[in-house]
C-alpha cells in the first residue's frame, strides 16, 4: 500500500530542514515533526524587543565552501557580521580574540610578528622540552605548545575548565585547535572565507527551507512511534541516537548550557556581540548581546533597549537540552556501539549532531544532508 509520505523527518533543525528541502525539490513528500513548539532546532531565534535572540546559543554561520554559502544565500541573503569576541582575562584586563597580534600586543607589548615570535619561542621552549618529542596528549599540553604559559593561564585555563567542567589536562587536545593563532592584526574568530548572519534572522533560513513541507510541532516521535512510522516509507532521524535504541548500551554524555536572558534599559551594554569571562569567580562563561549580530555601528542606539544572555555551562542529565557531545574515550566507544546498529537499518537515515553524536557546525550539517542526495 502506498504510504502518505516518502519521508518522516524527525527534527526540524538544519539537518532535517535541508533534507526536507532537497526531497521536496525532487517531488518527494515529507512530513517534518518536532517535539518543540517551533521549527529550526538550535538555530531558532525568538524576537524580543525587536531583536532576534539566539535562544539556544549564539550562532554565527561560517564556511569556506562556496557552494554551501551560495545555497544558504539563495534562501536568505546574509549580512557582513564577523565574529570578533573580546575576553575579560584572569588579570582583569580585556583582550582581543582569537590569539592574534592585538592579543600579543595587549599581553606583552610586542609590536611586530618577529617580536611575537621571539616571545612565543621563549614561552614555549620549556613546554616542548617537557614533551620530549611526543605529541601533546591533552588540552593543557596542546595550549602550552600553541601559545605558551602566559596566555594559557590568563585566557584559557579557567574558561575551559568552566566550560567543560573538567581539568584541561583531562580534555582532548583538539578542542583548543579550533581557535586560530595569527601573526596579523586580525580579530576575525574564524579562518573561513565566508561568514555572516541571515538578514532578518535564522528563522528565515529555516522557513525558506521548509516552505511547502508538512510540519507537525509539539510531536515527540517516541510518544507515537508506531503510528508516525507507519505514515512514511523511510524515516530521517535527527534526535539522540542512544534514545532511538532506548539507551540499551547506556547514555551518551553531553555538556549543556543554561541561558539567563535579560532585557536591559540601555541601548548598548557591552559594545560587542560576544564577551568571554575567563575568571572562575564569574559563574558564566560569556555574555551575548544579541543586537550586535544584526545591527552595526551607532544604529544600535535607535533601539533604547538591549537583550543579553549569560551562558552557564553545566553537566547534562536526562531532561536537559543536549548541547556539546563529550568526545572522550568512554563516549566514543559507546557511540560506536549505537552506530553499528544504525548502519544495519535499511529504512532509517540517521543524521545531524545528535544522531551522529558529533559537534557539527551549521555549514557541515547542511553539507552532510546534501551529500545524501548526491
Ligand atoms: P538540532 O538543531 O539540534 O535539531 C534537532 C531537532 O530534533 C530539534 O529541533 C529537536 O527538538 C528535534 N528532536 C529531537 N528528538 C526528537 C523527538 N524524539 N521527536 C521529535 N523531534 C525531536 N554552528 C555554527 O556553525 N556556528 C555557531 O556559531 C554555532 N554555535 C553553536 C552554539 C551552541 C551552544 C551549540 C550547541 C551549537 C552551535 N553550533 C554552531 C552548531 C549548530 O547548532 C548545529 O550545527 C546545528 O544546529 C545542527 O542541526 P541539527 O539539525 O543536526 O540539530
Ligand atoms: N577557549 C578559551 N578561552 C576563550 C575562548 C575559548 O580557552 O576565551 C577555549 C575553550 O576550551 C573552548 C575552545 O577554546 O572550548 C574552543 O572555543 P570555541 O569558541 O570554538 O568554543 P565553542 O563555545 O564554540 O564550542
Amino acid at each position: 500500500m502506498k504510504k502518505e509520505y516518502d519521508y518522516l523527518i524527525v527534527g526540524s533543525g538544519l539537518f532535517g530542514s535541508t533534507f526536507a528541502h532537497e526531497a521536496m525539490k525532487r517531488g518527494q513528500r515529507c512530513l517534518v515533526i518536532d517535539k518543540r513548539h517551533h521549527i529550526g532546532g538550535n538555530i531558532y531565534c525568538e524576537n524580543i524587543e525587536g531583536i532576534n535572540v539566539h535562544k539556544y546559543g549564539a550562532h554565527i554561520f561560517h564556511t569556506s565552501n562556496k557552494s554551501i554559502w551560495d545555497y544558504v544565500n539563495a534562501i536568505v541573503p546574509f549580512n557582513r557580521y564577523t565574529n570578533s569576541p573580546v575576553a575579560l582575562a584572569s588579570d582583569g584586563r580585556m583582550y582581543n580574540l582569537p590569539f592574534n597580534m592585538n592579543t600579543f600586543y595587549q599581553m606583552w607589548g610586542v609590536k611586530t610578528p618577529a617580536e611575537v615570535q621571539t616571545k612565543l619561542d621563549e614561552q614555549r621552549r620549556a613546554e616542548f622540552e617537557g614533551l620530549r618529542g611526543r605529541e601533546p596528549e591533552n588540552l593543557e599540553e596542546q595550549a602550552l605548545i600553541l601559545v605558551g604559559r602566559d596566555i594559557y593561564e590568563l585566557l584559557i585555563k579557567e574558561y575551559t575548565e568552566k566550560q567543560w567542567g573538567r581539568k584541561c589536562s583531562d580534555l582532548p587536545a583538539f578542542i583548543i585547535r579550533r581557535l586560530p593563532v595569527r601573526m596579523t592584526f586580525d580579530n576575525n574568530y574564524f579562518n573561513d572565507l565566508y561568514q555572516g548572519i541571515p538578514i532578518g534572522g535564522y528563522n528565515r533560513l529555516i522557513e525558506g527551507l521548509l516552505k511547502g513541507v508538512d510540519i507537525k510541532l509539539d510531536t515527540d516521535f517516541f510518544k507515537q512511534r508506531e503510528e508516525l512510522s507507519a505514515l512514511a516509507g523511510k524515516i530521517v532521524y535527527t534526535g539522540p541516537i542512544d534514545q532511538f535504541y532506548a539507551y540499551r548500551f547506556g547514555q551518551l554524555q553531553y555538556r549543556t548550557v543554561h541561558f539567563d536572558t535579560e532585557i536591559l534599559d540601555v541601548p548598548n551594554y557591552q559594545g560587542n556581540a560576544v564577551v568571554n569571562y575567563v575568571p572562575k569567580e564569574y559563574p558564566f562563561t560569556r555574555i551575548i548581546e544579541h543586537k550586535h549580530f544584526e545591527i552595526f555601528g551607532n544604529v544600535v542606539y535607535n533601539n533604547p533597549r538591549t537583550v543579553i544572555s549569560r551562558e552557564f555551562s553545566k553537566e547534562w542529565s536526562e531532561g536537559m537540552e543536549s548541547y556539546y557531545p563529550i568526545n572522550d574515550e568512554r563516549n566514543t566507544v559507546l557511540y560506536e556501539q549505537y552506530h553499528n546498529l544504525a548502519v544495519q537499518e535499511s529504512n532509517i537515515i540517521f543524521g545531524g549532531r545528535l544522531a551522529e553524536y558529533r559537534y557539527y557546525d551549521m555549514a557541515p550539517t547542511i553539507a552532510q544532508a546534501l551529500s545524501l542526495f548526491k
